[in-house]
């Protein structure tokens, strides 16, 4: 593998070559969608001009690519988390989707009144709601492990929260908003230990660091291909496939489908039993494109890359006065960075930065339980990729710098 080339990794990525407001693009806003290169968009170009066929039904050349395009994106995807068999790979349109399934299929067939799913403050809505609402249709009961006041776990709590009633475990391995890496294994160890079932939301994991499902030791586990330098409209749900054998579809239709009769039908095996209709082709072809290029780099490459940008950036921006950064020290989170200015709006700030070419994001990020826990309606927040450097930390930095000077 070549050694980590920033300038060669910032030259694929043709958008940053934009400017914003007279300035050029500084993108920290990767958490909420990444930038493509453009061995991602033109594998997608060339399946829509050379390969576009529907799937699994036709027996004539272009529906032999267009299979075997959409099936290589599944083994690509097996071997990228190291899934055991193919048939764990369920693709969906991304994280949220992948969680609901898992909260509607396996939810609802074992979890009974009085029973308890267990999650965290942290989670983001697609990995609290969907877990509401199975508590709510099973008169089940959800129960928070808390959280350190640095917004991390101590392995001590989840132990005591998790009970034998407790039939779910579900936990981000990445906090979308902290920046907290959670220890996944452990705390898989502790659901196993009681007879749960093991769920990670790996949305903000997958994309930044080595993924071994088998290793983590999860039951499911799910993550969003836009996140990860591939399309929007494409997701992976990893599930332990002796538990997807049990469960029900969500949705019927074409594909998913052995027999279908006047009364009654019967479904086809893993994983199309849950991939109903026209899967997302092309989508997926441009996932196993995103996976090659990140492969390419290395995902301990572009973890340490990260860990050097967040440092870099935590250093500068705690030397601000009045900039309160939440979360975890550097060497416990992820590669981004929440946090709040006194006395600016977040909203403000997001686009007083704008104005300088600097995209961040600002709001309640989708968690708005973990917002109450900090005791805050917004924050804003800086993330980074592959693609950004230390000199766009800077101009970061200046324009916070900037922005304080103007609203105070
Ligand atoms: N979980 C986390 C931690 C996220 O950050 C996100 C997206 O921001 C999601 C889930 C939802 O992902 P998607 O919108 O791709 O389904």
């Amino acid at each position: 593998m070549a050694p980590f080339d920033i300038n060669k990794v910032k030259a694929d990525f043709p958008i940053l070559n934009e400017t914003v407001n007279g300035q050029p693009l500084v993108y920290l806003d990767s958490s909420a969608t990444s930038q493509k290169p453009v061995q991602v968009i033109d594998r997608i170009n060339q399946y829509y001009n050379h390969e576009n066929a529907n799937v699994h039904r036709g027996v004539h050349t272009l529906g032999t690519r267009a299979t075997d395009g959409y099936e290589g994106a599944r083994e690509a995807a097996r071997r990228f988390i190291n899934a055991q068999y193919f048939e764990e790979v369920i693709f969906t349109r991304g994280t949220t989707t992948a969680i609901n399934t898992v909260a509607h299929s396996y939810g609802d067939m074992v979890v009974e009144e009085g029973d308890e799913i267990v999650i965290t403050q942290m989670e983001h809505h697609a990995n609290l709601v969907p877990w509401q609402q199975l508590a709510k249709r099973r008169k089940a009961v959800l129960k928070y492990i808390p959280m350190q006041e640095d917004g991390t776990l101590d392995l001590r709590d989840v132990e005591a929260t998790i009970t034998d009633r407790t039939k779910i475990v579900s936990v981000a391995h990445v906090s979308n908003v902290l920046g907290t890496i959670n220890d996944i294994k452990a705390i898989a160890k502790l659901a196993h230990d009681k007879g749960a079932i093991m769920v990670s939301d790996g949305a903000q994991a997958v994309p930044h660091m080595t993924v071994d499902v088998q290793d983590l030791d999860v039951d499911f586990y799910a993550f969003s291909g836009h996140k990860m330098v591939g399309p929007t409209g494409i997701g992976v749900l990893y599930g332990r496939k002796s538990l997807l054998n049990k469960m029900e579809p969500i949705e019927y239709g074409g594909d998913m489908i052995d027999f279908v009769g006047l009364q009654d039908s019967t479904w086809t095996e893993l994983p199309t039993k849950f991939e109903a209709g026209t899967p997302l082709i092309a989508e997926a072809i441009g996932l196993h494109a995103a996976i090659d290029y990140l492969e390419s780099i290395g995902l301990d490459e572009v973890l340490k890359y990260e860990h050097e940008l967040t440092s870099y950036a935590y250093d500068k921006m705690s030397e601000i006065e009045g900039l309160e950064i939440y979360g975890p020290g550097p060497d416990k989170r992820a590669g981004l960075i929440t946090f709040n200015l006194a006395g600016v709006h977040p909203h403000d700030l997001a686009t007083a930065l704008d104005s300088d070419g600097i995209a961040i994001r600002a709001g309640h990020h989708c968690a708005q339980p973990l917002m109450k826990w900090l005791n805050q309606s917004s924050t804003a927040r800086a993330s980074f990729y592959i693609y950004n450097t230390k000199e766009e930390i800077d101009l970061l930095v200046d324009s916070l710098k900037k922005t304080k000077e103007f609203f105070s």
